[in-house]
């Protein structure tokens, strides 16, 4: 992950990634349970055996035990979004526009979409996909998220708290606190619930009032096993997808991203079978017979023999 992160900044010449640390708040079982975690498993590098001695903040409520992640992080993804975005457009290779399946046509071994010819398409839609004709068999679960931010002065805090929300630092005493899951009413409405449950489970961590700076809603795109989906389709190998990242995509993004690039450049064949897009086709033929007698999902043959 940080690799990526860093070559990202490289590219766009812009600072994204801020390690950290983060304070995990725990109860007395948590704790003895950290500390055995600590020193086995080979996670020394990652979690603090000792966090009593390496972490204090006299804002924060007195009553719990902390434990410590090192080797966290932030990514400011506006600042890479905006970068990227820019990137691709003084290239000229991204088009802002709704993507339409109608205007999709396949071919055995490409694809054209109104003046595009590729070899492939890759769908990366985020909770959209669930309306993509191709990918019909997949089971979705999506969760709806707020998250809030808190200018809080007198803070000064500068490790990620994880609690029953997190808290993280935005810079100039401003602060992300996160965030809610809800499985129905799956829309990026910001409700009044979701505000209060957050100030509330934020009252917990620290007595100090916050002055409410913004609300956002959110989908997360997820998949009923909670595992990523990558990979290209069985009977359309032209199709792939990209998608199910759930809470994890900063995290995530890059290792499942490198595979599939692995694949389309022809360096490897592997993609995690825990996120292959595969498990949702058990039963389909692994030959390409399946292209050949293809017929469109929207009713007319589609599939151009060449
Ligand atoms: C409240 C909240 C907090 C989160 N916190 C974290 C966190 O701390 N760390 C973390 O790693 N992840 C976090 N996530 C999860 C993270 O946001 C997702 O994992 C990530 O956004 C998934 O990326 P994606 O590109 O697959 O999908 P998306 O980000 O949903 O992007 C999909 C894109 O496709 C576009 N699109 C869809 N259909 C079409 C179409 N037909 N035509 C054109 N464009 C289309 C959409 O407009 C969108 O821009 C959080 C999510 C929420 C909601």
């Amino acid at each position: 992950m940080e690799k990526t992160y860093r070559q990202l900044e490289n590219l766009l010449n812009e600072e994204l990634y801020y390690p950290g640390r983060m304070i995990k708040r725990l109860n007395e079982n948590e704790s003895v349970f950290w500390k055995e975690k600590a020193i086995s498993n080979q996670l020394e590098a990652y979690l603090d055996a000792t966090p009593e001695l390496n972490f204090r903040n006299k804002n924060m409520t007195a009553d719990s035990k902390f434990g410590i992640v090192n080797k966290a992080g932030r990514l400011d993804l506006q600042k890479l979004i905006s970068g990227f975005l820019e990137f691709l457009k003084q290239r000229n290779l991204i088009r802002n526009e709704k993507f339409e399946y109608e205007k999709l046509t396949l071919q055995p071994d490409s694809i054209s979409y109104n003046d595009v010819s590729a070899q492939k398409i890759i769908f990366c839609e985020g909770p959209s996909a669930d309306q993509n004709p191709y990918f019909q068999n997949l089971k979705f679960k999506h969760s709806k998220g707020e998250i809030l931010e808190l200018k809080i002065p007198e803070l000064n805090l500068n490790e990620i708290i994880s609690d029953e929300v997190f808290v993280m630092s935005a810079g100039n005493d401003r602060y992300k606190v996160g965030a809610t899951y809800s499985w129905d009413e799956l829309n990026w409405k910001t409700t009044n619930f979701a505000r209060e449950e957050l100030l509330a489970k934020f009252k917990k961590i620290t007595p100090l009032i916050p002055e409410i700076i913004s609300q956002k809603a959110g989908i997360r795109p997820t998949m009923h096993d909670r595992k990523p989906v990558v990979g290209f389709h069985p009977e359309y190998p032209q199709i792939g997808i990209f998608n199910g990242l759930g809470s994890k995509g900063v995290l995530l993004g890059p290792y499942f991203a490198r595979q599939l690039a692995g694949y389309l450049a022809g360096t490897s064949d592997y993609i995690h079978p825990e996120a292959d897009v595969k498990r949702y086709f058990p039963s389909f033929p692994s030959s390409d017979q399946g292209v050949k007698k293809q017929i469109s999902r929207f009713g007319s043959e589609k599939l151009v023999e060449n």
